[in-house]
């Protein structure tokens, strides 16, 4: 089963993956996540895309085909798999399909307004090693300042500013948003209210992929 998770920036993508991956053992690809990481690392690759992320722009598709194709070619993938980020444009969901990948695809749209999106990135922190995700009144970590999972300091990420921010909604809102009508016309794709408490959105979007991997088992015997 490969889940694709629509949404705009802060829409809670990251959380949902986060959920379905420790729940179903999906792995969780997150393009974000293997940007952040060449970046981190200084590889060619990443030197590129840092000037970009920085400005609340999209790396260019053919960078992050090159990152997903790495790896979707893991072991750990053969299962089934959940894309957080991934296509964020009409030309990488059309280069996703020429791949050809087996099993059903499930889409998830998050939808969530622009207000959401502005208070939950201001009062998100994330950790820089494991990319766990908080917020500072709705999902604080236990210590302050410090990644529940794996101790490291937490960091507010270069592009969760203001101005960085709203360049990353119009960014969203001009090149990802075509997507969703793209999707609800090939079927097999749910809208979420993203809105909602973080609870109430996985909630929803385990029904619905619960019912989903029943009959892709039933279609399957
Ligand atoms: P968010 O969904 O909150 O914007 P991500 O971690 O998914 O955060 O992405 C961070 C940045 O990485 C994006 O603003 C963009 O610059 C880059 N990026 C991530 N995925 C893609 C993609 N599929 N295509 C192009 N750029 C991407």
């Amino acid at each position: 089963m490969r889940i694709i998770l629509l949404g705009a920036p802060g829409s809670g993508k990251g959380t949902v993956a986060e959920t379905l991956r420790s729940a179903y053992g999906f792995p969780k690809i997150s393009t974000g996540d293997l940007l952040r990481e060449a970046v981190r690392e200084k590889t060619p690759l990443g030197l590129v895309a840092a000037s970009q992320m920085g400005k609340g722009g999209l790396v260019d598709d053919v960078t992050v085909l090159a990152l997903l194709r790495e790896r979707l070619a893991k072991g750990d993938c053969r299962g089934g798999y959940v894309l957080d980020g991934y296509p964020r444009t009409i030309a990488q969901a059309e280069s996703l399909d020429a791949l050809g990948l087996p099993g059903p695809e499930i889409v998830f749209d998050l939808q969530v307004s622009d207000e959401v999106v502005l208070e939950r990135l201001a009062n998100r922190r994330t950790c820089p090693k494991c990319e766990a995700i908080y917020h500072l009144i709705n999902k604080p970590p236990k210590t302050a300042g410090v990644c529940d999972v794996c101790g490291t300091a937490l960091v507010q990420r270069n592009d969760d500013t203001p101005e960085v921010i709203k360049e990353r909604l119009r960014t969203y809102h001009a090149k990802t948003e075509p997507l969703v009508a793209r999707y609800a016309a090939k079927g097999h794709f749910h809208r979420i209210d993203g809105g909602a408490a973080a609870g109430t959105v996985v909630r929803d979007v385990r029904r619905t992929l619960d019912a989903a991997l029943g009959l892709a088992a039933r279609a399957g015997k």
